[in-house]
């Protein structure tokens, strides 16, 4: 059986009853997501047979659980008000039923549920209104514990680990992107990091594209090799970008690698609780466009980190949402020059009282290997 965090979980309960309040919502409807992770702990796959958390807005928490599933949630049992349903059920009357049909009340369901979930219970509940979950579970997410922190931090610990060890010993020239690949997985691994959340390797031209696939293109000397990977540990995951060059880099190269790192650096710099997130995208936009790069700079700077890889807050023009402390979020800026390379470097960054602290620490000057 599952050891349950009863002081984790108890403090979650309570603050999502408090933002229920504070925004009107009757009932809270999630499904399998990170949503139901932070909330019950349990990573629920997806699929047809419906699993839905409920809370209802003065406490009480029920789950619809498919029998055959039922067992992965024992530990709940003396705690929440479990409804097992079997093959030949409905388990959106069930739901209907615990929610007396909302009658004019307001029920937030997770933006994760299938819309095929929404119909059956629009059909079923029609005098309810229905809105997103978002609003609720972001406030909550968004600001980390100092257990959620600590998850975050040996995630980080650990792929900057993966990272050091790389580099002294790989070579890269003369190997496809998919077997450098591999020995970044087999480190992870080592590492006690079992599941790789992504894993790019981005090599030559290809390094000038930020969402590259990983492919069999093998690297060659005088290449920029962008490497942007991340692993979980207890569900939280780490996300980190390092950069390198194979051979000798140009003039060119190493100014823009410079202007990455400073742009890194300066958007860490500007991070304070109270200031607004696209302040910390302009700190390093500002830098990168004085450079003569503004126009290669083509993403966001950094996005919040925790359940999921990508989660509020963004860091990103347009965004006036102030930080504050407990926020984590990637500081990522980049330059990407099309048909020449590209270069990016992100660190995790956790908000606090006095400012921004990294979680990662490996080296982040250029690096040149064969
Ligand atoms: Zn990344
Ligand atoms: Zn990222």
């Amino acid at each position: 059986m599952q050891e349950l965090r009863t002081d984790v979980y108890g403090a979650r309960h309570q603050r999502v009853r408090e933002e229920m309040k504070k925004q009107d919502v009757d009932f809270l409807f999630i499904t399998p997501s990170s949503d139901l992770l932070y909330l019950l702990g349990y990573p629920a796959h997806a699929s047809e047979r419906l699993t839905l958390l409920g809370v209802a807005q003065d406490g009480a928490f029920f789950v619809v659980v498919p029998r055959l599933e039922a067992p992965r949630l024992e530990h709940w049992r003396n705690r929440i008000d479990m409804h097992v349903w079997d093959e030949t059920e409905s388990p959106y009357e069930i739901v209907a039923r615990l929610a007396d049909g909302a009658i004019g009340q307001r029920v937030a369901i997770s933006s994760h549920a299938r819309a095929s979930v929404l119909l059956e219970l629009l059909e079923l509940m029609p005098e309810a209104s229905f809105c997103s979950a978002n609003t609720v579970m972001r406030t909550l997410r968004m600001i980390k514990d100092d257990w959620e922190i600590e998850q975050l931090r040996i995630a980080s610990e650990r792929t900057d680990d993966v990272w050091e060890e790389f580099i002294t010993n790989a070579t890269l020239a003369g190997r496809s992107e998919r077997d450098v690949a591999d020995d970044i997985t087999n480190l992870l691994r080592k590492h006690g990091l079992m599941t790789t959340t992504f894993l790019i390797v981005a090599s030559g031209p290809g390094s000038a594209s930020p969402h590259h696939m990983t492919s069999d293109r093998v690297i060659q000397e005088g290449d920029s090799v962008v490497f942007d990977f991340g692993a979980r540990w207890h569900h939280y995951t780490s996300d980190l970008t390092r950069t390198v060059h194979v051979g000798e880099p140009s003039d060119e190269y190493r100014r823009a690698y410079e202007t990455v790192l400073r742009a890194n650096q300066a958007a860490f710099d500007a991070v304070h609780p109270g200031a607004p997130c696209e302040a910390i995208d302009r700190a390093a936009r500002d830098l990168i466009s004085a450079a003569g790069y503004g126009d290669y700079f083509i993403h966001r700077l950094g996005h919040g980190l925790g359940l999921d890889g990508h989660e509020d807050p963004y860091l990103v023009g347009g965004n006036s949402l102030p930080l504050q402390p407990g926020m984590v979020f990637s500081d990522e800026p980049g330059i990407y020059i099309p048909g020449q390379f590209g270069i990016r470097i992100e660190d995790t960054v956790v908000c606090r009282a006095s400012g921004g602290e990294r979680l990662n620490h490996c080296r982040r000057e250029l690096t040149v290997m064969q």
